[in-house]
């Protein structure tokens, strides 16, 4: 069982990625796949699940105590995805990094973590410098770490920041990082940019998303876009992700970049476009 958390900036397409990566891999690649969101916004599985508002782990354990079944918890999704939100506290009230320790936790105590499963996916909220949001590389529940990017200053920034909590624990355990996924924003020179991040951190571009309209008409649908539109270009993208991450085979300790650095990098290719 390859156990997979997805990273990156909020907004970026971290849960749109997953989701359609994971359908693909079920779908185009037969693998059985248990994901777990990993975010407050608990939107992690929505659109695998047709829109059905998934009751989080947390909003179950307040409003049902203890006593509760796996089937509570976990609901079936396209291509037989199992799927899971963690869910947050009360807006303002407690650490929502709990609810990720939580509910797996809870989830392995149901035995969740099947034989049968080939991929456990987390979908995890951007920022790992809480300790909550660190706890699917720091406990070494997840192996592997593949962060979401594009070439916005921004996005980049988070990706390395990311890093630099991978690179902490991979010290102390056996987490990697698997490489850098581009969701593009159609930034000038953004693939060049993204290569030479990655090979910067010791890593790979391990697959570049183009930026596609496809992506919100399947989401107002409440569809992964294998199966709101299987024969268009996007599709055949997320299934080229799929086929680019099931046969990965190279996982590094990251080596973060100083702020310069990355600044450096962005005037060296970022602009090559203009
Ligand atoms: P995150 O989970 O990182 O917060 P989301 O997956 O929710 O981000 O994505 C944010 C928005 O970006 C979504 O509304 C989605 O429709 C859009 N989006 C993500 N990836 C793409 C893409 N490749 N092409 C077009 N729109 C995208
Ligand atoms: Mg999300």
């Amino acid at each position: 069982m390859r156990q997979v958390a997805i990273y990156g900036k909020g907004g970026i397409g971290k849960s749109t990625t997953t989701q359609n990566l994971t359908a693909a891999l079920a779908t185009h690649l037969n693998k059985k796949i248990m994901l777990i969101g990993c975010d407050p916004k608990a939107d992690s599985t929505r659109m695998l699940l047709g829109g059905l508002a998934q009751k989080t782990v947390l909003d179950t354990l307040r409003e049902e105590g203890d006593e509760i079944e796996l089937e509570n918890i976990m609901k079936d999704g396209f291509g037989g995805i199992h799927c899971v939100e963690s869910g947050g506290p009360e807006p303002g009230v407690g650490c929502a990094g709990r609810g990720i320790i939580t509910s797996i936790n809870m989830l392995e105590q149901m035995g969740a973590y099947t034989d049968d499963l080939d991929y456990v996916f987390y979908d995890v909220l951007g920022d790992v410098v809480c300790g909550g949001f660190a706890m699917p590389i720091r406990e070494g529940k997840a192996q592997e770490i593949y962060v979401v990017a594009s070439g916005e200053l921004m996005a980049m920034y988070a990706a390395n920041n990311i890093c630099k909590g991978v690179q902490k624990y991979a010290n102390s355990g056996g987490v990697r990082l698997g490489g850098v996924i581009c969701n593009s924003r159609k930034v000038d020179g953004e693939r060049e940019l993204l290569e030479a991040f990655a090979k910067e951190l010791g890593s790979q571009l391990i697959y570049f998303v183009p930026r596609d309209n496809i992506v919100q008409h399947a989401e107002i649908n409440k569809k992964v876009v294998i199966e709101f539109e299987p024969d268009c270009n996007q599709a055949n993208e997320y299934r080229g992700l799929a086929e680019a991450v099931d046969s990965n085979d190279m996982f590094v300790i990251p080596k973060p970049l100083s702020q310069d650095q990355l600044e450096d990098l962005m005037m060296e290719h970022g602009f090559l476009g203009i």
